[in-house]
């Protein structure tokens, strides 16, 4: 039986670029489900699963999670009913062989639809982390000066209790940011060489950002 092609929206640039603000923004407009896989691991983690406890000391320590484990996670996570249209990935793949797994998965939805690069220099990159606050409860993301809540330490969505992330300290962001240098950033000539990168000025505010990635969205066919 012939499959349909899907919509899936690869998000590429480093930790604190404004991956996740933008899926959730887009989740909303697209129909898309955001599949972040920093989320589903803190998700396991809250959870105490024997996943969420295996991911712990790599995600303290800022290092990727072993392949076998997140790719797992991941092809469990596109096989649910609310993929069946496609999907935001916002932090997977973040090596080649999470890559090349990807497009083994993908294969018979006509693969990756296009990937825009979040742009930033490092600076801005560790002014966005170390004010970033997250609601403990539904995973709304704040920023204390950019995007502050109403209500200092309470979520505007659901009244939840904002907390910093244990990975969002200065020494872990360091390690965190080399480890996309060394590891995630060869992705972007192998989504250039096949034609799906687009490169987004992520330094502007919020909705600028949000603009920018509907046109080079639309340009791959993808429509609000
Ligand atoms: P990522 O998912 O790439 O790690 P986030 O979406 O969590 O990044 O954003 C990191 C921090 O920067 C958050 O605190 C968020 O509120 C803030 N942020 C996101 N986009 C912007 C933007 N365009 N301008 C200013 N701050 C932003
Ligand atoms: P993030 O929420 O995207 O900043 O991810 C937080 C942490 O989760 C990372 O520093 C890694 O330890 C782990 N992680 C998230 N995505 C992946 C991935 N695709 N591969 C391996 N580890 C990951």
């Amino acid at each position: 039986m012939a499959t349909k092609a899907r919509t899936f929206i690869v998000f590429l640039g480093p930790p604190g670029s404004g991956k996740g603000t933008q899926a959730k923004i887009l989740e909303k407009k697209l129909g898309l489900p955001q599949v972040a896989t920093g989320d589903l691991f803190r998700y396991n983690l809250k959870n105490k699963t024997e996943l969420g406890l295996l991911a712990k000391s790599y995600m303290d320590a800022g290092e990727l999670v072993p392949d076998e484990v997140t790719i797992r996670m991941v092809e469990d996570r596109l096989s649910r009913e609310d993929c069946a249209p496609g999907a935001i990935l916002d932090g997977f793949p973040r090596n080649l062989q999470q890559a090349v797994a990807l497009d083994q998965m993908l294969a018979p939805y006509g693969g990756v639809t296009v990937t825009p690069l979040f742009q930033v220099d490092d600076e801005v990159v560790v002014e966005r982390i170390s004010g970033r606050r997250i609601c403990r409860n539904c995973g709304a993301v704040y920023h204390v000066q950019f995007n502050p809540p109403k209500q200092p330490g309470v979520c505007d969505v659901c009244g939840g209790e904002l907390y910093q992330r244990e990975d969002d300290r200065p020494e872990t962001v360091k390690r965190r940011l080399y480890v996309y240098y060394k590891q995630t950033a060869p992705l972007i000539g192998y989504y250039f060489a096949k034609g799906l990168l687009e490169e987004i000025d992520a330094s502007q505010p919020v909705d600028q950002v949000t603009a920018a990635l509907l046109a080079v969205l639309a340009k791959h066919g993808v429509a609000v």
